[in-house]
């Protein structure tokens, strides 16, 4: 007889990291994940494509933090984790593929002899041998990306390369993202006695230049979500949207759409804006913060192109493109070249982005004209002319939230609220600490945690 029920409410990589570690550490707790849609994994789906097993979004995550590799470890999926091939990235200025400086850190060339002529005016390559010290001294607090890097890098280091990196991660602004929440090593580096680029070049001499910064599973993302759900087993209920909350003695009351379920807990794993609707009853504050939270929609297309119609170089993983570059697109990667996996010897695979936070011609494209457009900047960019093999185009409508600075003391406000009204819920997701695939599984983690010790 389990001692406890907590109820997940989502089912993407957050909501199964809460829900496998609630399992896990807590074996007495009955847990159930409900999802609203017909199969498992948010934002994380692959499917196959020439062939293959491409992924729709996600393809990989970062190593260099814990959490991600942490519970591939757990699960004992890390000796099957691959590493990309090709890791030279390049981006689009001045109508050419320039390459980024290596090393770099979040495009922060680290060697000024490394940045190739053109690609910054002379005065900034000068500055880059220097220690980095801000301009003036920085405010205490978050401070966006832009205030950081423009401060003790200047105008162009951030404009040509820090902002296209970070922007494109979750295609916002990064003058108006939180540089706690996107890049704190920046942040903690900017505001060091050495100055930015001292601390940046301390930190890379100690990391081991082979390490790779990303791993993926050859079986695409998905595999991640199937294992965790293979855990699950029917604790995990498909087509069950929450449509209400509401607390009483009992308990909490969780309201879908084919009756109640009560619970001790409840860990909300939902994008901002659903825990929002679901909180307005029960924490105005709260909810208001979390509706605050502006998300980016964007769609991702795979081509599969004949390889005498388009040679990719084989070191190169693709290419991003600034938002003034006068292009649609926003990023390309060569997948066939980057993973070994996706690499077939007579056809080219590409992953092409479109959308940002203030770019949204996508949303109002069909599919072919979404294609076609993509498929014209592929022509200004790769000079391919010929029609593509297969495409396949993928939808993300307000999948990307933007974090504006400030952001984490929001959050922890949010807890504070929910604390007093609400205990044992706590609303967690990508909007928490960042949307990489281990900031999501840190985020279900600690949801976890937080809930258990309330029940
Ligand atoms: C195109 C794209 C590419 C990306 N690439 C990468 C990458 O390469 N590496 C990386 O680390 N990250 C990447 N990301 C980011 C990462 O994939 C996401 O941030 C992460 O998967 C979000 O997980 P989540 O569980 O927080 O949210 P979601 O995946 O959105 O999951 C929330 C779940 O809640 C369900 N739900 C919603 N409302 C209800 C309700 N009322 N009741 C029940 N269930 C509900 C949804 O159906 C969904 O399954 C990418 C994202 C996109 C869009």
């Amino acid at each position: 007889m389990a001692d406890r029920r907590i109820i997940v409410v989502g089912a993407g990589i957050t909501g199964l990291a809460a829900a496998h570690r609630l399992l896990t550490d807590n074996p007495d707790t009955d847990v159930v994940v409900l999802e609203a849609c017909a199969s498992p994994g948010g934002l994380i789906r692959t499917s196959p494509f020439a062939g293959l097993p491409v992924d729709e979004a996600a393809d990989s995550f970062l190593v260099r933090v814990p959490w991600a590799l942490d519970l591939c470890t757990e699960l004992g999926l890390d000796d099957e984790l691959v590493a990309p091939h090709a890791r030279a990235a390049s981006v689009w200025l001045d109508g050419i593929h320039r390459p980024l400086p290596s090393p770099n850190v979040l495009g922060i060339p680290l060697d000024p002899n490394s940045v190739e002529k053109g690609l910054l005016p002379t005065e900034d390559i000068e500055r880059l041998a220097g220690a980095g010290l801000p301009d003036s001294p920085l405010a205490g607090g978050d401070l966006s990306v832009g205030q950081v890097v423009r401060s003790c890098a200047g105008d162009a280091v951030f404009e040509r390369l820090v902002d296209v990196l970070l922007g494109g991660v979750n295609a916002g602004r990064a003058d108006d993202l939180s540089c706690e929440v996107m890049a704190p090593q920046l942040l903690a580096a900017a505001r060091s006695p050495e100055g930015l680029l001292a601390a940046l070049r301390s930190l890379h001499a100690q990391a081991d230049p082979s390490a790779p910064v990303f791993n993926a599973h050859p079986s695409g993302m998905g595999h991640l979500v199937d294992t965790l759900v293979g855990r699950l087993g029917n604790r995990l209920r498909l087509h069950s949207p929450v449509t209400g909350l509401e607390r009483n003695d009992a308990g909490w009351l969780v309201g879908t759409t084919g009756g109640v379920e009560l619970a001790d807990a409840v860990v909300l794993a939902v994008p901002a804006f659903v825990a929002a609707d679901l909180l307005g009853p029960i924490q105005a504050e709260a909810a208001e913060h979390l509706a605050q939270v502006p998300y980016a929609s964007v769609s991702l297309a795979a081509f599969a192109f004949q390889r005498n119609d388009l040679d990719v170089t084989g070191d190169q993983s693709g290419f991003l493109v600034p938002r003034d570059a006068g292009l649609f697109m926003t990023a390309c990667s060569y997948a066939g070249s980057k993973w070994a996996h996706l690499g077939t010897g007579d056809r080219v695979l590409l992953r092409v982005s479109a959308g940002r936070n203030d770019d949204f011609r996508h949303a109002g494209m069909d599919d072919d004209t979404l294609q076609r457009a993509l498929a014209g900047d592929l022509a200004v960019t790769l000079g391919v002319e010929a029609p593509p093999d297969a495409v396949r185009v993928s939808r993300w409508p307000r999948s990307l939230p933007q974090f504006a600075p400030g952001h984490a003391d929001r959050m922890a406000a949010i807890d504070d609220r929910l604390a007093e009204a609400a205990p044992g819920l706590r609303v967690t997701g990508a909007f928490r600490h960042g949307v990489g695939i281990p900031a999501c599984i840190r985020s279900g983690t600690e949801a976890a945690a937080a809930v258990v010790h309330t029940v």
